[in-house]
């Protein structure tokens, strides 16, 4: 195998595939503009050709012929023009996996018709990691995340259309202090209708040499302090949990057909909208599994760790969940030193944390 030369890697992959295979199929970001993000600044994006992916696909399987799981990268793998060819290779390559999976934009998701992700579904692909940060338009339009919540919510019933897992992320504090509840309240409306199969949860660290971080300079944006992303977690838990118990009934249709036939995109997109509300009908029924144990979200209040996340499933555990989090927020209310890793890395000591653990 040393003829194919070394494996691409890529530079980030979500937590839950810390154990992946990781096949880099393109290299950055092709929006790259969020406010809050410094993944792939620098970076030029670019879809690797076919070739050179297929060449790490050969010397992956050679190094893990058993490997249960692989993450294609980098982010937004799926634009890349030959991807469904490079899909059922990564599944031929690994017959064994029990799953493959790859962020995508929501933009991606919408843009795209619902047959493009059958065929990525039927290629082998199996779950979508995909950033929604916040279910509020205002938020949404201030970080230039090129999304809108209505726009989230049916590019996700179109992932469940075509039977995806699919993970949203939401990125606690993104509201900053002033915009917590809003942030909240969009979000759990979005998560509500659309009924993931998981939402991860992480809290906003501001990079330096982003737009956020130059925003944090000027003054106009002020961070949520942690007992701020308590309370809008609590939030974000109660207030899905009491639009879950609103959702329609299985096989109803929640999502209005375009309105009037508009040129030849119209047929196509009211067969997406229908395949979608019926993905949505299927999964009303389901649990949503909420999990905000990123070290991001850990608090500690006089030295003392308070808080390291919630995990469980909505609605069910919310009782339990919404506990934990009262008891996090009477700790903080209690002590005078409370940090976590935002705080941190505003105070220049967040590489020191990171490093110790
Ligand atoms: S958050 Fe995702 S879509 Fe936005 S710039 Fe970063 S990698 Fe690109």
């Amino acid at each position: 195998m040393d003829d194919l030369g070394p494996v691409d890697i890529p530079p980030y992959r979500p937590p839950s595939e810390a154990h992946s295979v990781l096949v880099r199929v393109t290299r950055g970001c092709a929006w790259n503009r969020c406010a809050f993000c410094g993944m792939y600044k620098g970076m030029r994006f670019e879809a690797r050709p076919r070739a050179e992916v297929e060449a790490d696909i050969a010397r992956l399987t050679a190094e893990r012929p058993d490997a249960r799981s692989i993450f294609l990268a980098d982010s937004d793998a799926l634009v890349h023009p030959e991807i469904v060819p490079l899909v059922a290779a990564v599944r031929r390559a690994f017959s064994g996996a029990e799953r493959i999976t790859s962020y995508t934009r929501l933009h991606t998701l919408s843009r795209r018709p619902l047959r493009r992700w059958l065929e990525l579904r039927e290629a082998g692909l199996t779950r979508l990691h995909v950033g929604l940060e916040s279910g509020d338009d205002g938020i949404l339009a201030r970080v230039h995340k090129g999304a809108t919540a209505q726009g989230a919510i049916e590019a996700g019933r179109k992932a469940l259309a075509a039977r995806f897992d699919l993970c949203f992320y939401v990125l606690s504090g993104l509201g900053g202090e002033s915009d917590w509840e809003a942030h909240a309240a969009g979000t759990a409306r979005v998560i509500a209708a659309v009924a993931p199969r998981f939402v991860r949860l992480r809290s906003l660290v501001i990079l330096p040499r982003t737009p956020l971080h130059e925003e944090l300079q000027a003054g106009s944006f002020t961070p949520a302090p942690p007992r701020t992303r308590l309370r809008e977690t609590a939030l974000l838990i109660a207030e899905t949990v009491r639009r879950i118990g609103e959702r329609p009934a299985p096989g109803a249709s929640a999502l209005p057909l375009p309105a009037g036939p508009r040129a030849e995109a119209g047929a196509r997109a009211r067969a997406d909208a229908a395949a979608a509300a019926a993905g949505a009908g299927a999964e009303a029924g389901s649990e949503i599994e909420i999990a905000s144990d990123h070290f991001s979200n850990y608090i500690w209040a006089d030295g003392r760790l308070v808080y390291g996340g919630v995990n469980g499933f909505l609605p069910g555990d919310a009782p339990l969940l919404l506990e934990t989090l009262a008891e996090a927020l009477r700790a903080v209310s209690a002590c005078r030193a409370v940090q976590d890793p935002a705080g941190l890395a505003r105070s220049g000591r967040g590489a020191s944390l990171y490093s110790a653990l």
